[in-house]
């Protein structure tokens, strides 16, 4: 059995890693990494943490190496591109990538990477941004036990359940399904409020009798009268995100060669989503296409 993990890295500071990153600070000895230096910096500036440019370097320093980085492509990148982590990487190490990364993908590179002796165990998280400040994130967890028993401790810094599901890549597949759901309630809910609008209906009366009734979801408890009723659009998580999660759950219904129409028109929804109304869009501000389309904002009865 290999040793336990007192040394982790941390790939992608972003919205989630950086306040993933400062749960586990006190508890190991870690060394971060950001595309943007200046971000690993103020992070190792405010933690005991330190920052590195060079990622073989980090993985050498590591027994860990966490990514949470916006797609499984440049997890790769940062796992097998040039001077990347498997130059550094020692016999025995693991990589906990805890991104939201396709599938297929991720078990091609635990196949990629085992000649190098490093075990990949995939563990993305839902509960977002306070989630993640909270150390209570849902994680589902893909890859062999051994290794995943090996990782838990730390899983248990982050999360408030962790859900083994199966081999490699079987943790990012319940995660990309996981989102599917989420979009489809959030969209349909966004679709019955602005159609209420325009019967009379008052938006925050309906998210009430929504949240009383069997047409309530995580976006009507937590997402519509918070963030679009409230015009404040502060999600943590963006369009662009969303649109990429429910494209990895269509190509996976694709790849297993199933009919799943509902998926399919919610990938193209979001996809046209994430392009009209940029990268840097919250989620809930999906509901500008239907007040798009309709010429008016949710609420003004226009809808
Ligand atoms: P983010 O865009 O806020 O952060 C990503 C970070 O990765 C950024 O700091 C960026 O500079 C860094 N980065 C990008 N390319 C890099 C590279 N090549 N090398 C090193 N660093 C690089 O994204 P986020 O919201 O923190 O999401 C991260 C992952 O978690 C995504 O896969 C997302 O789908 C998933 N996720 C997000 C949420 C959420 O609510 N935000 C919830 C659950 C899961």
């Amino acid at each position: 059995m290999p040793d336990a993990i007192t040394r982790i890295g941390f790939v992608g500071l972003g919205n989630m890693g950086w306040p993933m990153a400062h749960l586990l600070d006190p508890h190991y000895t870690l060394t971060v990494h950001d595309a943007r230096a200046d971000v690993a910096e103020s992070f190792a500036g405010e933690h005991r943490a330190s920052a590195t440019t060079d990622l073989a370097g980090l993985a050498a320093a590591s027994e860990a190496v966490i990514t949470m980085l916006p797609n499984g492509d440049i997890v790769r990148e940062v796992a097998l591109g040039d001077g990347g982590l498997a130059a550094g990487f020692a016999n025995g190490s693991v990589l906990l990538d805890m991104s939201s990364s396709a599938p297929l993908g991720t078990r091609q590179l635990a196949e990629d990477l085992r000649p190098h002796g490093v075990a990949v165990v995939d563990a993305p998280v839902s509960g977002g941004v306070a989630g993640a400040r909270g150390g209570s994130l849902a994680i589902m967890v893909g890859g062999d036990p051994d290794e995943i028993d090996r990782c838990r401790p730390v899983l248990e810094h982050l999360g408030r359940v962790i859900y083994e599901m199966g081999g490699s890549g079987t943790g990012h597949a319940m995660k990309a399904l996981n989102n599917y759901c989420s979009a489809a309630a959030l969209s349909s809910a966004c679709e019955a409020l602005i159609v209420g609008d325009r019967m009379g209906l008052e938006p925050a009366k309906m998210v009430d009798v929504l949240n009383a009734s069997s047409g309530r979801s995580a976006a009507t408890q937590g997402k519509i009268a918070e963030e679009i009723l409230s015009r404040d659009f502060s999600a943590g998580f963006t369009i662009s995100l969303m649109a990429k999660d429910v494209g990895i759950a269509g190509g996976l219904a694709e790849g297993l060669e199933m009919e799943a129409p509902i998926l399919a028109r919610t990938r193209d929804l979001w996809k046209d989503a994430a392009e009209l109304l940029g990268d840097a869009a919250g989620v809930t501000e999906i509901v500008k296409l239907w007040e798009e389309w309709n010429g008016g904002e949710l609420g003004s009865g226009s809808g």
